[in-house]
């Protein structure tokens, strides 16, 4: 006879295993369980992310991402240091190369205020040059809280804290179904069966098909996999970057726009793009699932993105394609830079997920069913923000005990 739990999350990323954690840390009398179905945590988008603690600068004041991120980035750094993990907050610039991204960067500078974000410095071209010789830009300006760190870390550290306060992992257990009932919900694996009061769902790329276990009507949402590849710098051109380099973003794609990122662990990375993945965990460019590509084709909000802005898309697909031209656009940072000095790096997927009429989902998307909470939208900066959205879930959680 299985024990019953009386919360179990789905997902061993880092917002499932931030989720875990505050419960816990919070109710140590109830039993948790996470299920995961890689063999490790932080097997996705975790771990396959720039390594960027997000200061919080970007996002709409009042929005669950600027919230959660300015909270989370304290709680971040005091986890870090406490524990010991290697992080530096070695700053950032912003960079307009061109002045039709002057008022856009001037609009950012003012939503950083507005976020309580003190200490920026607006820079001109020389002030630039001040922090990374090598950029050529007409007005940027430096965030100083902007750090670096490891994510997969961070999440090994989330785990072993969960489990010394008595929460339990199960690795390589994919979850195929949910059989809901009044009081209890009976989850499914290939492998086994887990009874249990509540489930929270923090399944990442595949968020929509768990929050779809949880309810019977058709979920309106799908999450879209976009691919983000890096190159990495050669050693011997390393010294073109110093720390993290942004351009401005386009205010319809955030997450469009490639940078410079030096690692915590040493080496920089030049990325990433954003390509539509062919199957929601294919890290290489002929990675396809033809009935996930099916399914992503055939969602009328994709489609409706996809006739809006085919131009982008084919951009950025060749980008993918052609490193002279990835080069080309990192070069509009720093003109120095030429295609032989970058070395294939690795690639990361991000979960968009995206409604029925073709909006983007921008914000985070916390959803709440009767057995079930689903996190359904989660993308960039929700590592910064993991320890806040696992105190915001948790509470919601907490709420039903
Ligand atoms: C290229 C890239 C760069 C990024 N850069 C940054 C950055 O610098 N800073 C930042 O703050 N954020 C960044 N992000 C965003 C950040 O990485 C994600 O928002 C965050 O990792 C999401 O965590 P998660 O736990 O929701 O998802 P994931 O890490 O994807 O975890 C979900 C987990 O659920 C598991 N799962 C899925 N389905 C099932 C199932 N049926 N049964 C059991 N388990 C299942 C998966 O195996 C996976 O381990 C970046 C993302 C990408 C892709």
């Amino acid at each position: 006879m299985n024990k019953i739990y009386d919360i179990t999350v789905i997902g061993g990323g880092i917002v499932g295993l931030a989720t875990a954690l505050k419960i816990k840390e919070q109710s140590p009398q109830l039993k948790v369980l996470v299920i995961e179905k890689e063999h490790e945590v932080a097997a996705h988008q975790t771990g396959h992310n720039s390594g960027v603690i997000h200061s919080g600068l970007y996002y709409k004041p009042g929005s669950l991402k600027a919230v959660n991120c300015i909270r989370g980035y304290k709680m971040l750094v005091d986890f870090a240091e406490k524990e010991g993990i290697p992080y530096e907050l070695c700053g950032k610039i912003v960079v307009a190369t061109r002045p039709e991204q002057v008022p856009i960067l001037d609009g950012l500078y003012e939503r950083g205020a507005q976020n309580g974000l003190t200490g920026f410095k607006m820079l001109d071209a020389a002030g630039l040059r001040e922090y990374e010789p090598h950029v050529k830009g007409i007005k940027g300006f430096f965030v100083p809280q902007t750090g670096i760190i490891n994510y997969k870390i961070v999440c090994e550290k989330y785990a072993e804290k969960f489990q010394k306060l008595g929460g339990q992992i199960n690795l390589g257990q994919r979850v195929i179904e949910i059989r809901q009932s009044d009081k209890l919900s009976m989850v499914i694996t290939a492998q086994n069966y887990y009874e249990t009061r509540l489930v929270i769902n923090c399944a990442g790329l595949y968020s929509d098909k768990v929050a779809q276990f949880t309810q019977e009507t058709p979920i309106d949402v799908r999450i879209i996999p976009f691919r983000g590849e890096y190159f990495e710098i050669k050693p011997n051109k390393q010294y073109l970057v110093r720390n993290l380099i942004y351009p401005v973003p386009d205010p319809n794609f955030p997450f469009l726009g490639v940078h410079f990122t030096r690692m915590i662990g040493g080496g920089v990375e030049a990325g990433p793009n954003a390509v539509l993945a062919f199957r929601r965990e294919g890290y290489k460019k002929l990675d396809i699932h033809a009935r996930e590509l099916w399914k992503t084709l055939t969602w009328p909000g994709f489609q409706k993105v996809a006739a809006k802005y085919w131009q982008t898309g084919l951009g950025e697909m060749y980008r993918s394609f052609s490193k002279a031209a990835f080069t080309k656009a990192l070069q509009e940072l720093i003109p120095e830079i030429q295609e032989n000095d970058l070395i294939p790096g690795g690639a990361g997927v991000r979960a968009q997920a995206c409604d029925r009429d073709g909006g983007l989902l921008d914000d985070f998307s916390i959803i709440e069913r009767p057995n079930a909470i689903n996190v359904c939208n989660a993308p960039s900066p929700a590592a910064t923000s993991s320890l806040s959205i696992g105190q915001t879930v948790a509470e919601l959680a907490l709420k039903r005990f």
